[in-house]
């Protein structure tokens, strides 16, 4: 008799649900049969106990509460940072996604956080809603992205976590908590950028616009030219940022804004295999000679490489394919920062002819005043630097991420860094206000794993004790 699909999914969620339950030996043996755990670029890894996908909310609470060891809630693995490796209960909300319930006239919609964010674009154009802004991929489910306060660019934008309204966040004890501004309130303010350490999120009612279509130009130009017209185009432009090509003078712009011109230019899918491909080339054969490795790169910038025009639907413009794998450093400084972080790592790639060719993304953030909000009180830019999969990211993350200190960074919670909770807490005002809504809604430690106990600084031999 064959099975439909959700069938499959309903049996194995069950059967994974079983595993978590059973005791510890048996779960030992079933680690044997259980498939590895990798995040998108590969270098985290885990083998858990038991990876659970509960059918309902009501599954998910007794597996939270029955669970032997730790829990990691686990969105679509596009963290680079090892905010998700466990060797006890990986849960995914893969059988909770879609629209739940929607506000026409508060333009808000409610959504189960396993939603991939591919998925919200077609149900919210069918009400009239849209995201006001999205990020650079829309491979991440709704509640990943808000836990590490995933954004896009724009001055006038905040990151998907500052258009969270309310959420209902099922607690250490298997409780659900609903929380916004008026019920719970400090658990609401902690939550909306959490890392998974205070619960898993199920529902998020988000605050949307109305539908909009967007049109997206590309262009490159010389890095310094758009450095210095910076305020300017930040200013005109709802959505800009620019990609700047490593060991060359040039970078990508990117312009988005908002139009009521019809859909005539839908957006190609196409990937960016070629072009990373063409600065790989040139990285590999060149890299010793800087001055023919930069008129190649301008010449391959300006001549060999395309970008299409678009206006479409904003659910289909604001979002890349992102086709070849990298690790990611990021850090958020002061938006009067920028220039100057932006200008000190190019110069430093330069002169110390730093091994690599994935460009450095530049972006805005407006501020909001979320506890652990890499945006919380500023006005923020945004920078991160990328490594290709296949090479050691650790010297060239090691050369750059001293200057983002320098200009008071904090780091992207779901990129690489080196910072522990000593060097975090003063980067935070709040920071205490977070650490107080963790330590009352799961003074066990049943949510943190190794790379959160060194963030928040509490004691792997004393759950919930701060070192
Ligand atoms: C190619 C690529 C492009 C990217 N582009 C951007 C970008 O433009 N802007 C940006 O800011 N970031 C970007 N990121 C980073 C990415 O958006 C974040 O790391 C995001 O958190 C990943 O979401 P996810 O669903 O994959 O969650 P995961 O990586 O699986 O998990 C992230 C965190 O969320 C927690 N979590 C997951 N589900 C739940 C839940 N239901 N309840 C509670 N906690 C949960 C996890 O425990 C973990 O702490 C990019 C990453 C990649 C790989």
């Amino acid at each position: 008799m064959s099975m439909t699909r959700r069938e499959w999914l309903k049996t194995t969620a069950g059967v994974l649900g079983a595993a978590a339950l059973l005791p510890r030996s048996a779960c030992a043996a079933e680690r044997e049969r259980i498939v590895v755990w990798r995040n998108w670029s590969g270098a985290q890894t885990c083998i858990p106990a038991a990876r659970l996908a509960p059918a309902n909310e009501e599954a998910l609470a007794a597996a939270i509460r029955n669970a032997v060891g730790a829990v990691r809630p686990v969105g679509s693995a596009h963290s680079f940072a090892p905010l998700v490796p466990t060797d006890g209960s990986l849960i995914s909300l893969g059988n909770l996604s879609g629209l739940i319930s929607h506000d026409p006239q508060k333009l808000q919609a409610e959504i189960w956080g396993g939603t991939p964010m591919s998925q919200l674009g077609e149900p919210f154009k069918k009400i009239g809603q849209a995201l006001p802004n999205m990020a650079d991929i829309d491979y991440q489910t709704l509640a990943g992205a808000i836990s590490t306060s995933t954004h896009g660019s724009g001055v006038k934008f905040g990151s998907y976590s500052s258009n969270v309204v309310g959420l209902r966040l099922i607690t250490a004890n298997g409780d659900a908590l609903d929380c916004d501004a008026q019920n719970h309130p400090d658990v609401f303010s902690a939550a909306r950028v959490s890392l998974g350490a205070l619960g898993v999120v199920t529902r998020v009612r988000l605050q949307n616009r109305s539908s909009f279509r967007l049109h997206r130009r590309d262009w490159m130009q010389d890095t310094e030219e758009l450095i210095e017209d910076m305020p300017r185009l930040m200013r005109e432009n709802d959505h800009f940022e620019i990609n700047s090509i490593l060991h060359s003078d040039l970078s990508l712009a990117t312009a988005q804004n908002e139009t009521h011109d019809p859909a005539t230019l839908p957006k190609e899918q196409g990937g960016d295999r070629d072009k990373v491909a063409l600065l790989r080339g040139i990285n590999t054969h060149y890299r010793d000679s800087p001055r023919i490795q930069a008129a190649l790169l301008s010449f391959a910038g300006k001549h060999l490489m395309s970008f299409p025009e678009a206006r479409d639907d904003s659910y289909k413009v604001f979002p890349s394919v992102r086709d070849v794998r990298f690790n990611e450093m990021e850090y958020s400084i002061p938006a009067a920062a920028g220039p100057a972080c932006l200008r000190e790592i190019l110069k430093k790639i330069r002169e110390q002819n730093l091994d690599s060719f994935i460009p450095i993304e530049y972006r805005y953030v407006r501020a909001d005043d979320i506890p652990l909000s890499m945006f919380q009180g500023r006005d923020t830019c945004t920078i991160s630097i990328h490594q290709y999969y296949e090479m050691d990211y650790h010297e060239y993350f090691a050369q750059i991420e001293p200057i983002f200190w320098k200009y008071d960074g904090r780091p992207h919670w779901g990129k690489l860094h080196s910072l522990n909770a000593r060097l975090l807490a003063p980067l935070y005002p709040k920071w205490k206000d977070f650490l107080a809504a963790r330590e009352s809604l799961d003074p066990g430690g049943k949510f943190l794993n190794a790379h959160l106990r060194s963030i928040f600084g509490i004691d792997a031999t004393a759950p919930g004790s701060k070192s």
